[in-house]
């Protein structure tokens, strides 16, 4: 008897948690930085799981049979767009066939819809490996961004999930404030960064760049996603020592022996900045990350004078 109790409470557990999750809603996001603004906004309602971790290389993500079984499950699909996730996320939207986040339904969101793209080529193409056909796609490294992320988050939840429409309204004003406050923080700090210049491994930290006032001098890549040349190099070091320029900005995925062969030879230095959030201990959430960018930055760019 007590065995059959036992198994009954068992079972009702197991139904209660069962119900629990099936009511949540299954979100899966390509980047952590998107899977944290959907949590910010989702709150209790989402169950988010996002498809790559902070130090890859996101031009060169290989699609894994979990990611497929996510997909195949999800209510709503989150990505960058602007052709960051296209190494994996065509292919395994086709073989998924989960007709609730293909693109133009419900439960699809791409947080670049709208967003003013840099280096957009002449020719959409993909000519000669660039990896950016479509303009720079790191939007997410961009310190207002998060507001733009995260509006397009709530759309998109609030589409398909209309009957929560007030909690997520909510949570998006109190992250917005969290955002306000950050944004104003950023602005302080980078005062004094303006016509300041670096040189980047990969086009990554364009829209940080732009947005703090720094120049950015060249790329250690020959175009996005091609590895530099010995020519290249020779050419970028030159520049750098005409132009004073004396940081690398790079991220974990690219900080290698060509990065700090380049910094040595102007005798300066490599700052690894995260790529997404993850990549670098302690930057969890968007917010955080974008944190550790600028104290990071701050380090390089205007350090304390000493004592
Ligand atoms: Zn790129």
């Amino acid at each position: 008897m007590k065995t059959l109790v036992l198994s009954l409470l068992v079972g009702l557990f197991a139904f209660a948690t069962d119900a629990q999750a099936a009511d949540k809603l299954k979100v899966v996001a390509t980047i952590p930085d998107l899977a944290d603004i959907v949590r910010e906004v989702g709150g209790e309602r989402v169950d988010v799981t996002a498809l790559t971790k902070g130090r890859e290389n996101l031009h060169l993500v290989t699609a894994r049979p979990s990611h497929l079984v996510a997909l195949s499950k999800a209510d709503v699909f989150v990505q960058v767009g602007l052709s960051l996730e296209v190494a994996f996320v065509p292919g395994l939207m086709e073989t998924a066939r989960n007709p609730r986040i293909q693109p133009g339904a419900p439960g699809f969101v791409n947080v670049s819809e709208g967003w003013e793209a840099l280096d957009k080529p002449a020719n959409v193409s993909r000519q000669a490996g660039d990896v950016h056909p479509q303009g720079n796609p790191h939007m997410n490294l961009d310190p207002r961004a998060g507001r733009f992320m995260a509006e397009r988050v709530r759309d998109g939840l609030i589409r398909v999930d209309a009957g929560s429409k007030e909690l997520y309204a909510k949570r998006f004003a109190d992250y917005e404030k969290r955002l306000d406050e950050a944004e104003a923080r950023w602005s302080e700090q980078r005062k004094a960064w303006s016509g300041k210049k670096v040189v980047v491994y990969h086009q990554e930290y364009g829209y940080l760049c732009r947005a703090c006032g720094i120049d950015i001098v060249g790329s250690i890549e020959a175009k996005p996603g091609i590895p530099p040349t010995p020519n290249h190099l020779a050419e970028l070091i030159a520049k750098m020592k005409e132009t004073g320029c004396t940081t690398v900005l790079t991220a974990p995925w690219s900080n290698d022996d060509t990065v700090a062969r380049v910094a040595e030879a102007v005798g300066g230095k490599a700052v690894e900045l995260p790529n997404q959030c993850g990549g670098i201990a302690g930057t969890d959430t968007w917010i955080a990350m974008m944190d550790l960018v600028h104290r990071r930055l701050g380090e390089a760019l205007s350090p304390a004078k000493g004592p």
